[in-house]
């Protein structure tokens, strides 16, 4: 296929999104208004399934507890679409469902617009069968990493060993014949027509610390007592005595939160809380700070005499962007939204996405879209510009997929660079590493 045809086809695909737009606008309207937690999205999923056949795909619905897939064209390239089927937890957002608190204040269901957009644009078209490729549309389950007790029970169960859904994926095998993988997020605070496509982001542990204390009368026995808050405390601030010595560069980030701080205020605390993320820019560097996060916990324990259960659970791995469908993706965006389009300068950002995961095994991009107004999980985050949200970076990605699939070199260049990823065992055994429980005794109290 040469240059004018390339360019025929991105017209044509792009006139199909356009034609489309109503249809992808009301499904993306239809998953704000019922926003679903992690591992639960059922409805959403229905909704995207149901997309997915109307295409005349075939689809398989429970992919790793919740997710959606199919996959149009039978070629041995196959390049992956993701959408988050998943909302976060802010009860404070005037859309949040009333009784879970979920609502789509990081603009998954725009990704999920997305997904379907793209898959109208091939699928109208019949465009994929002028390829030797195939699309593989997929419909993830729980990128948030929260609502963790329930995750935690799902582990106990054995229903799944990761807490986010493409973890989950990749450990299943779903990636295995993938050779590229493409998806937008919502940036923060970006109501204008502008796309980040070029960085990296932190990868992280989470964890789950339990302080053990011994409970007496807060009034008239504080002495019989050994208080876990006082421990947790002396923990939390031993992590603010680490943070000097995290390296700038390493781009560190630990912020704990008290889940539970007692029970009663005229109970010492005997059982305290704590949950936290340790983030940095690769493993080496969230290891190194993951250990002195571990010691100042256990500095807090010792020093009062109390225990603590730290519970280390593989977190996120940090994403890196694959530099061909980087440099396609920019020059689709100019296609899209002019040509003096912002294309920003590669730069490192400091929250994380399972989609870092996947960029550890696939080579991928995750371009920042704008179009949204208010902060990313806040309560004003909102839809400012519907073009923007659900349908323009739909069209760069599906011209950025027709560059590669027309294009023998791209192809090629994509394949090389993920034989040079981690394969799928070494990714499962550094992340399974992750996973550790610790514990430090010192609850050496005359009542115990
Ligand atoms: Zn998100």
């Amino acid at each position: 296929m040469d240059g004018t045809d390339t360019e025929a086809v991105k017209e044509r695909v792009c006139a199909t999104i356009d034609e489309r737009s109503d249809d992808i606008i009301s499904l993306a309207e239809s998953v704000q208004a019922e926003p679903e937690l992690g591992y639960k999205e059922t409805k959403t999923a229905k909704k995207i399934a149901d997309r997915f056949s109307e295409m005349d795909l075939e689809v398989e619905t429970e992919a790793a507890v919740t997710g959606v897939r199919a996959r149009a064209g039978g070629g041995d390239f196959v390049a992956a679409v993701l959408g988050e089927l998943d909302a976060l937890i802010n009860s404070e957002h005037p859309l949040a469902d009333p009784e879970t608190g979920a609502v789509h204040a990081c603009g998954h269901h725009a990704q999920l617009a997305h997904l379907v957009a793209v898959g109208y644009g091939f699928t109208d078209t019949d465009i994929i069968e002028d390829f030797d490729v195939a699309l593989e549309l997929m419909a993830v389950p729980a990128e948030e990493y929260l609502d963790l007790e329930y995750r935690r029970n799902l582990v106990d169960e054995g229903q799944i060993e990761f807490f986010g859904g493409k973890q989950e994926l990749i450990k299943r095998g779903y990636f295995e014949d993938v050779d590229c993988a493409a998806m937008v997020h919502a940036a923060n605070e970006t109501p204008d027509r502008e796309i980040t496509t070029d960085f990296s982001t932190n990868g992280f542990v989470g964890k789950f610390i339990t302080y053990e204390g011994k409970e007496s009368h807060a009034g008239s026995a504080p002495e019989a007592g050994v208080n876990a808050l006082n421990a947790a405390t002396l923990g939390l601030n031993a992590i603010h005595t680490q943070r000097e010595t995290f390296a700038d560069e390493d781009h560190v980030r630990v912020h704990p939160v008290i889940t539970k701080g007692g029970d009663g205020v005229n109970v010492v605390p005997a059982d305290v809380r704590v949950e936290s993320y340790v983030r940095a820019k690769d493993l080496d560097a969230i290891t190194d700070a993951n250990e002195k996060v571990n010691r100042a916990l256990k500095s807090g324990a010792m020093a009062v005499g109390a225990d603590v259960t730290i519970e280390d659970y593989p977190g996120y791995m940090p994403l890196r962007t694959n530099q061909t469908l980087v440099d396609h993706y920019n020059d689709n965006v100019r296609r899209v939204l002019g040509e003096d389009a912002l294309v920003a300068e590669r730069s490192h950002l400091t929250g994380s996405t399972d989609m870092g995961d996947l960029t550890q095994i696939v080579p991928g991009i995750h371009p920042w879209i704008g179009g949204f107004e208010g902060n990313v999980h806040a309560r004003d985050f909102a839809v400012a510009d519907a073009e923007m949200a659900y349908l323009l970076p739909a069209k760069a990605t599906a011209c950025t997929l027709i560059d590669v699939f027309a294009d023998s070199e791209a192809r090629a260049a994509i394949r090389s660079a993920k034989s040079e990823k981690r394969s799928r065992e070494t990714y499962l055994t550094e992340a399974r590493e992750l996973r550790e429980t610790l514990s430090g005794e010192y609850l050496d109290h005359p009542l115990k």
